[in-house]
């Protein structure tokens, strides 16, 4: 089931699945189950109210993070003009706009003003030590990163070497991530293997 603490009605299900359907149909990389249930329950836990989000898509995310409580607002950013076309059709249609504050552009070209709980990184897996360090100003003291798809489908940890040279460097920028992270004297990260992976970094 779907967690909609308060406001989730039955026409809220509905509009999710034709999300996940869309998604599915035209291969749009949206968090899987495990992931965004465990991402809606630590937002739960840790009273997580300001959501930068790099990486939209078509907004699924974003609405389920914002489906948990009213209190929550998310800014997320979508560099592809069509999955961000889609993601304000979506955000419409459940009455979101004025919790959702969605970006056309690449995240790494822009800046967003103020401070943030939570940021999620769900975006150009190569490039996540820069989203993680544009961003991090953008963190409250006691804020966290979550970063998605560290797994990349079960390749990252996987004894074969990927299929393609592109998939090779892939996973090697990966791991460099996890290192850097591991090696990041300000940042405490819990790598979890929930969904395709996440890891979560708090500031020391
Ligand atoms: N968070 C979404 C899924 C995001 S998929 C969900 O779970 O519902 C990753 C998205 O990040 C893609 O749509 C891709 O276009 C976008 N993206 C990748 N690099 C980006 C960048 N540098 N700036 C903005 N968006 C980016
Ligand atoms: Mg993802």
């Amino acid at each position: 089931m779907f967690f909609c603490a308060k406001i989730c009605v039955g026409s809220d299900i509905m509009n999710l699945q034709q999300i996940e359907l869309y998604a599915k149909e035209n291969n749009v990389p949206i968090m899987e189950k495990e992931g965004i249930e465990f991402l809606t329950n630590f937002i739960k836990e840790n009273n997580i109210t300001n959501i930068l989000e790099i990486g939209a898509a078509i907004g699924y995310s974003a609405i389920r993070m914002c489906l948990i409580d009213d209190k929550i607002k998310v800014t997320t950013i979508e560099r592809d003009k069509e999955r961000y076309d889609e993601a304000v059709k979506n955000i419409k249609s459940f009455n979101l706009e004025e919790r959702i504050n969605i970006i056309f552009g690449d995240a790494l070209d822009i800046d967003v003003e103020g401070k943030f709980d939570l940021i999620f990184i769900d975006a150009a897996k190569s490039q996540s030590i820069k989203f993680f360090t544009k961003y991090e100003k953008n963190l409250d003291d006691n804020g966290f990163i979550i970063t998605d798809n560290i797994n990349f489908h079960g390749l990252t940890f996987s004894d074969k070497p990927a299929p393609t040279r592109n998939l090779r460097q892939m996973i090697r920028k990966i791991h460099n991530y996890l290192d850097w992270l591991n090696n990041n004297k300000d940042y405490i990260t819990e790598y979890k293997n929930i969904g395709d992976g996440v890891t979560v970094s708090r500031k020391k």
